[in-house]
C-alpha cells in the first residue's frame, strides 16, 4: 500500500467525531427519496485528484446527499455541478459533471480536499470537529509537493488552511477573506486565492454567480502560468 492509499484507508475508517459519525450514517440509512436506490457511501470522504497537482482546492465538508452519497468530493450535488463545470472550462477537469465515483472524471494538475471529511448537519462542522479532521489535510499538503497555489472555497477553508500553514512554521500575517482576494504567502509557500463556496445557498441567491466563479479559475490559471 502506498502513502496515498494508506492515508485514504485511515480517512475512510475514521470515527473520531461522534456527532458526525451518527449524522453521516443516519443520512445514509434514511436516504433522500430521489436516491432511494443508491447505496450511500456514508463514510468520511478522502481527497480526490492529481497527486502531482500544482493547484490545491480546499472546500468545507461533504454534502449530505452529494459526496456523502457518492464517496467522492463534490460529486452528485449542485455544488459539484457548479464546480466541475467551471473546472472543465479551464481544463482542470476532464468533463463538466461529476455524478458517481465511476463516471470517468479525472483532474489534471489539481487536487480537491476539505477541512472536514464527514457530512455535518446543516453543513456546519463545529470548530472541534474541524480541528479533529485537519491533520488529514495537513498530511495531504505534505504529500502534495508540487502545489504552487491554493484556492480556498469559503471563509472556513481559508482560515483553517492559513492556520495549518502557520502551525507548520510559516510567518503569515492576519489576512482578510474576500471573494477574489489573492495573497502571496511568502517564499517557498503557495499563493492563496479566496472564493465564495459554491454552496446552493450562495449560487441560488446570486451571491456567487458563474461569472464570478469563472474568474477565480481563470485567475488561478494565470497565476500558475506566471510561475512557469
Ligand atoms: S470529520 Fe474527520 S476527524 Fe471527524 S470523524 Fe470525520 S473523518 Fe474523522
Amino acid at each position: 500500500m502506498n502513502v496515498w492509499e494508506q492515508l485514504e484507508t485511515e480517512i475512510v475508517a475514521c470515527r473520531l467525531c461522534p456527532r458526525l459519525v451518527e449524522w453521516r450514517e443516519k443520512v445514509a440509512r434514511e436516504r433522500r427519496r430521489a436516491y432511494r436506490d443508491w447505496e450511500y457511501w456514508g463514510k468520511p470522504v478522502p481527497g480526490f485528484g492529481d497527486v502531482h497537482a500544482r493547484l490545491l482546492v480546499i472546500g468545507l465538508a461533504p454534502g449530505a446527499h452529494g459526496a456523502n452519497r457518492t464517496g467522492r468530493m463534490f460529486t452528485g450535488d449542485g455544488s459539484g455541478e457548479f464546480l466541475y463545470r467551471a473546472l472543465h472550462a479551464v481544463g482542470f477537469a476532464s468533463q463538466p459533471f461529476a455524478i458517481s465515483r465511476d463516471d470517468s472524471l479525472t483532474l489534471e494538475g489539481l487536487y480537491i480536499s476539505a477541512v472536514c471529511r464527514c457530512a455535518p448537519p446543516d453543513n456546519k462542522p463545529s470548530p472541534g470537529e474541524i480541528s479533529n479532521c485537519l491533520p488529514y489535510l495537513e498530511r495531504e499538503m505534505k504529500l502534495l509537493t508540487g502545489v504552487e497555489g491554493i484556492v480556498a472555497l469559503g471563509r472556513i477553508a481559508f482560515d483553517n488552511t492559513l492556520h495549518l500553514l502557520r502551525q507548520g512554521g510559516a510567518a503569515i500575517p492576519r489576512l482578510d477573506f474576500a471573494h477574489g482576494a489573492n495573497y502571496r504567502l511568502g517564499e517557498s509557500l503557495p499563493w492563496m486565492l479566496a472564493s465564495y463556496h459554491p454552496s446552493r445557498q450562495n449560487t441560488q441567491t446570486g451571491r456567487l454567480t458563474r461569472e464570478m466563479f469563472d474568474l477565480i479559475w481563470s485567475k488561478a490559471r494565470e497565476l500558475l502560468t506566471e510561475g512557469e
